[in-house]
């Protein structure tokens, strides 16, 4: 992991807010392009919102970009450009909770501060025997004790960060939820769900809700050497990103769910494409129809070539991507 390789607290901020909800291999590139392209606060902090929503496009739950944004804003102005070292300060940043707090805190500063995620919960649930679901609260302040005793006692060698950057390995390369690794980790004669033959029984997960399927129909409307295409608004989920026209598909034809985006109008479609997605709670599918010599409402006209300038919903760009229009990430 790259940013292993670095104590600056910028570039351990962006790597654990781009590893909150996304997994290592899928960061690595993205941290590498953000890193040579913004490597500083100050220029994060002076960057447009479109640069660095463009440079978060594909990694999804964009508020954390915003977050990064505006804290390097706030440490600009605030802290004169220079990120603050007092726990308390970090976890004043837009975006930061108690766990990226305590992993900056750590691996920076070297700061005794506990971390746990969910990588971090299942291996000291099956480490130290700990019962219980970790959503639980009674379960996760045990697992914050647990937590705590280890990366204090760390203290005594200043391997706060090492010991904390250590969990998560362990978490995210070896102790993994299904099938972990006991054969190659470096702690299996001290961990009570090796010992004990409990791998499989913790930590006690309450069982999932179901996803739900939802079905979004797309408009294709292509003019010259551009394409329609409408920005989601400011406060909404990808707020400020470009997508196709489109609308939820609630039981009725296609042709019904498209001729309200073009004000009732009868319409000449054609199937093109449909894209999945899963996000949290929700299976997404979403079907894409070109659709003929119409203008859709609210909707601006985009040049071929701005289609690699502005920010796109990952599913749109997909579609994009899928009909050639954009080329695939390198
Ligand atoms: S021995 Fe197995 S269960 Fe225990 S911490 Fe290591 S990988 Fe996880």
């Amino acid at each position: 992991m790259p940013w292993r390789r670095t104590k600056d607290p910028y570039a351990v901020h962006v790597s654990e807010i781009m590893l909150q909800q996304t997994q290592v291999k899928t960061v690595i590139p993205y941290w590498e392009r953000w890193m040579r392209e913004l490597p500083t606060i100050e220029k994060l902090a002076k960057a447009k919102l479109d640069r660095v929503l463009k440079l978060w496009e594909g990694l999804g739950y964009y508020s954390r970009a915003r977050n990064l944004h505006r804290a390097a804003q706030l440490i600009a102005a605030e802290h004169g450009g220079v990120f603050p070292r007092r726990f308390e300060q970090i976890l004043e940043l837009p975006g930061v909770g108690r766990y990226t707090a305590g992993a900056i805190g750590s691996i920076a500063f070297g700061l005794p501060m506990p971390i746990v995620d969910g990588n971090v919960a299942r291996v000291l649930a099956r480490y130290v025997g700990i019962r219980g679901d970790p959503k639980n609260r009674e379960t996760n302040a045990a697992l914050w004790e647990t937590a705590e005793r280890l990366v204090k006692a760390a203290r005594a060698e200043n391997a706060c960060g090492e010991l904390n950057e250590a969990l998560m390995e362990l978490g995210a390369m070896v102790c993994l939820p299904n099938q972990p690794r006991c054969e190659q980790c470096p702690v299996r004669a001290r961990c009570f769900a090796w010992k004990n033959g409990k791998t499989g029984e913790l930590p006690e997960m309450a069982a999932r809700v179901a996803a739900r399927e939802r079905i979004f129909r797309a408009a294709l409307i292509l003019q010259g050497e551009g394409v329609w295409m409408r920005r989601r608004p400011e406060g909404v989920v990808n707020g400020g990103f470009w997508e196709l026209p489109n609308g939820e598909a609630n039981g009725e034809s296609p042709e019904e769910t498209l001729a309200v985006l073009f004000g009732g109008k009868k319409l000449r479609i054609k199937r093109l494409c449909d894209i999945k997605h899963t996000i949290t709670r929700f299976r997404m599918k979403l079907e894409v129809f070109e659709v003929f010599s119409e203008k859709p409402k609210d909707c601006k006209l985009l040049h071929f070539k701005d289609l690699t300038r502005v920010p796109i919903v990952n599913a749109h760009r997909k579609v994009l991507i899928r009909i050639g229009l954009v080329e695939r990430p390198k």
